[in-house]
């Protein structure tokens, strides 16, 4: 099994950042969580949405994009056409196929996704998901095969763009096409495996936290076997290393915590906390809301909330059957998005709307091929978190009474996810260099250790991004860190935190133009990776917490 790059980008997704749960027995609710115990068949395009009205009009879903072996013929004839030393145009003409029908694959999974999501605890069509799944799993490792092997042929500045050093190191030895379907198959279905043991762990009653943490600890070294530091961090085109992140870690802990604390203190003094909390909408449709205020914002924002308004491009599922989540994913061969909302309680919707807007309204300026997606979620995180801060010009307006408890909750939110990010991206980079002297026991203590001092309520069992896409984690941290910086800005210069906000959303994360300390640079953020800009903020966010 290895890591891949289609598989850090379907399973993570964007995931959206959760806030502490204010419940009376204030447990911790993981981020992404699955249910399968519940066992009814319905049918692919079955809507069971309590609202009729939130229903997406009937998503196509076509599976004949899904047969590997017409992906894998159509890439043999890439390789037919090389040794037939055949005219350049023949070569690009086929390269162009190929990456228009990854993209087409790529939106079918999307489609389905959504599909699969809103009825997520449906055995069959779980099933049929897993199919889209795997057929683009195995299709980015058969396109790959073909490129390598005409980078490797006198049309290699064809393919120059194509190809990569990690794409080399993955497929290095592979003696033929046959041969890149087999691992890749072999490579998807070990990982299935690995993450079903991890959910009938996570799922299974009998057992207690500790027996959890451990079961999983072995999951997770089984899992890490074939990742090293440097891949850890190389899959998401990372611009800093583990062991700055490391260093920062330290200051996160001394500086940031404390301020958190604060803030809850803060939060629970205010009279009027529960019933903040508790408020939503109306029962009026988010993007609606969204679309009410873009204006204020900007032109372009306008503009892409109207799309996502007009042509529908987001569900919001409220229903038991739903994945309790949200996220935004790439129509890439339409160059568009779709956004789902499931369960996460009607007092987030708007929230999590905002923030899958932000991916949305991103996505449209982003136009590079699926294949070639780059996967900088330190970049896509800002792109949603910055806008989530912007709005918090319009919560007086939108919350009335309740708004200054929802704005410490915003960056009571995002604090939580700079010193999160931090204690899992410590937690996992120091597993993935110390693996080999680790017993599963010393894992789970090594977790404990890291986050005794923050929360007693997160568990090593409970963060599945951990276990399905590892390395990915940190990315949480380092954007909220530099989201944070659009907020200093906004109290002091909203005109200028709006134009950083504007720069950074046209700035694609998939394209692997910028790295994310370019991308920082370019868009006037300041150096957020710095043990200085921590304790800034730390100051910073203390002030705002005295002013309430
Ligand atoms: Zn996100």
């Amino acid at each position: 099994m290895r890591p891949s790059r289609i598989s850090a980008l379907l399973t993570a997704i964007v995931l959206y950042a959760s806030m502490i749960s204010c419940s009376d027995n204030n447990t911790y609710v993981p981020r992404i969580q699955r249910d399968r115990d519940k066992d009814k068949e319905f049918s692919i395009g079955q809507s069971y949405a309590a609202d009729d009205e939130d229903i997406i009009d009937e998503i196509e879903v076509s599976d004949e994009l899904c047969d590997i072996s017409d992906i894998e013929e159509k890439v043999q004839l890439l390789i037919d056409h090389i040794d037939d030393q055949e005219d350049e145009e023949v070569i690009k003409n086929d390269i162009q196929f190929l990456l228009d029908m990854y993209d087409k694959l790529y939106e079918a999974h999307t489609n389905m996704e959504v599909v699969f999501y809103r009825n997520y605890s449906d055995n069959d069509l779980e099933s049929e998901y897993n199919k889209f799944y795997r057929a683009a799993f195995v299709a980015e490792d058969l396109l790959a095969h073909g490129f390598i092997y005409g980078y490797n042929s006198k049309y290699k500045k064809l393919f120059e763009d194509l190809v990569d050093e990690d794409d080399f190191t993955k497929h290095a030895g592979e003696y033929d096409l046959e041969d890149a379907r087999i691992e890749s198959e072999a490579s998807f279905d070990d990982r299935s495996e690995a993450m079903s043991s991890y959910y009938e762990i996570t799922n299974n009653n009998d057992l207690s936290n500790k027996e959890k943490d451990l079961q999983c600890a072995e999951v997770l070294l089984d899992l890490l076997s074939d990742y090293n530091t440097d891949i850890l961090y190389s899959q998401y085109d990372r611009d800093y290393t583990g062991d700055e992140i490391l260093e920062l870690s330290d200051t996160v802990k001394k500086e940031l915590i404390p301020v958190y604390n604060k803030l809850i203190d803060k939060y629970f003094d205010m009279p009027n906390w529960a019933a903040s909390y508790y408020t939503d909408n109306d029962g009026s449709d988010p993007f609606e809301i969204i679309r009410e205020y873009a204006p204020l914002l900007s032109e372009d924002i306008s503009k892409s909330a109207d799309i996502i308004c007009n042509e529908k491009l987001y569900s919001i599922y409220d229903n038991a059957e739903a994945f309790p989540g949200a996220f935004t994913d790439d129509m890439p061969y339409q160059k568009k998005a779709r956004v789902f909302i499931g369960n996460v309680g009607e007092e987030n919707e708007l929230n999590s709307a905002i923030h899958e807007f932000g991916h949305f309204h991103a996505c449209l300026y982003d136009d590079t091929p699926a294949y070639l997606f780059k996967n900088n979620m330190d970049i896509a995180e800002i792109q949603s978190q910055g806008l989530e801060l912007l709005f918090m010009q319009f919560y007086d307006d939108i919350y009335g009474d309740a708004s200054d408890p929802k704005k410490i909750e915003k960056v009571m939110d995002l604090l939580d996810s700079v010193i999160c990010g931090f204690l899992v991206g410590e937690f996992e980079y120091t597993v993935v260099r110390d693996m080999d002297n680790m017993t599963p026991q010393d894992v789970v203590d090594l977790f404990n250790d890291i986050f005794k001092e923050y929360s007693p309520y997160y568990n090593l069992n409970i963060i599945p991004h951990i276990f399905e896409s590892p390395g990915y984690y940190i990315s949480y941290a380092t954007s909220s860190l530099a989201a944070f910086d659009i907020f200093e800005d906004m109290q002091k210069n909203p005109k200028k935190a709006l134009e950083q906000y504007e720069k950074i959303a046209k700035t694609s994360y998939n394209s692997g133009e910028y790295t994310f300390r370019m991308a920082l640079k370019e868009c006037g953020f300041s150096d957020v990776l710095t043990k200085n800009y921590i304790s800034e903020l730390a100051d910073e966010i203390s002030n705002y917490a005295d002013s309430f």
